[in-house]
């Protein structure tokens, strides 16, 4: 687990300013939403943590240490996508043991990691089975298993229920909420869904156009909004 900080950083595609004056602090164990429109750079802010993304300016730092210069695989963070993105032809235990293999964990240590993941998700039985033997929310469970099994300092997720329907949605959030619980990963969730954004934050990250516009409990952004904007966003029925 590590705590995060955004100090000055601005993302650029050209002359195309995606995030700016990015100013954050993020406490260790915290579950943060960056909740925003489609298109306000949060998937970006997501991926300059994950490395994916070189940043044009300013230093980003997890624990103490600034990761500017170090590599996706160096940075100790796991990041969950919207499309699962599991290996298809590999059974539940081959998709969550992979990124174990590639770091060459004795497969006994495998054995246990993934049995003790598989546990904590209520996958257990669905060890054996392929990818398209599962349901939505099935697959969402292993996509989490594969992330918690690395023990990650951070843990990234981009819109993870975005594919789910609506009940599914409501349970796997309650999932997600009791798994950070328990684990106290420092989590970064990315949405576009308030209601989502609201029932699952320690805080909440409002952006609009690349710049963050408050940052707050759900109750203070809720209650005292610091714009028109914020306003609408938080206050609209889901
Ligand atoms: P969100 O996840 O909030 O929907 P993104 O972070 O994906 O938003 O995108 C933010 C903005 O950056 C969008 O305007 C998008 O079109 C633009 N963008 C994202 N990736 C690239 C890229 N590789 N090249 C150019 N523009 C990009
Ligand atoms: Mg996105």
């Amino acid at each position: 687990m590590a705590s995060l900080k955004f100090e000055d950083i601005e993302k650029n595609y050209d002359d195309l300013t995606v995030v700016k004056d990015l100013n954050l602090e993020i406490n260790d164990e915290e579950f943060i939403v960056f909740v925003g429109p489609s298109g306000c750079g949060k998937s970006t802010t997501l991926r300059i943590i994950a490395g994916l993304e070189e940043i044009s300016k300013g230093n980003l730092y997890i624990g103490d240490k600034s990761v500017n210069q170090v590599e996706p695989k160096d940075r100790n963070v796991s990041m969950v996508f919207q499309n699962y993105a599991l290996f298809p032809h590999l059974n539940v235990y081959d998709n969550i043991a992979f990124g174990l293999r590639a770091r060459k964990v004795p497969e006994k240590e495998i054995k246990e990691l993934v049995t003790n993941a598989a546990g904590i998700l209520g996958i257990k039985n669905l060890l054996a089975r392929k990818p398209k033997e599962l349901s939505g929310g099935q697959q969402q469970r292993v996509a989490l298993g594969r992330s918690i099994v690395r023990k990650p300092e951070v843990f990234l997720m981009d819109e993870p229920l975005s594919n789910l329907d609506a009940n599914l949605k409501v349970q796997m959030r309650s999932e997600i909420t009791k798994l950070h619980k328990e684990l106290k990963t420092t989590t970064i969730y990315v949405t576009h869904d308030q209601i989502e954004a609201m029932t699952m934050a320690d805080r909440i990250v409002i952006m609009k156009d690349g710049v963050i516009q408050q940052v707050g409990t759900p109750k203070e952004v809720y209650n005292y909004p610091n714009n028109v904007f914020v306003g609408k966003f938080i206050g609209q029925p889901a």
